[in-house]
């Protein structure tokens, strides 16, 4: 019998593209996507500053 670590475990997650947080209170292996941008990457680097792609 193998047991499948889930891979996201009770953190904050920070939104890489936007750096919306979002709290994961359920540990999962699949995070949903940013309610505020729509990406499903996250960084759990506490002080992370998302980028900026503003040109002026
Ligand atoms: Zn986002």
């Amino acid at each position: 019998m193998v047991i499948k670590m889930k891979k996201y475990e009770l953190n904050v997650y920070t939104c890489i593209n936007c750096g919306k947080k979002m709290h994961v209170t359920e540990v999962t292996d699949h995070l949903p996507p940013c309610s505020n941008c729509g990406a499903d990457e996250y960084t759990t680097c506490s002080g992370f500053k998302p980028k900026k792609e503003n040109k002026k």
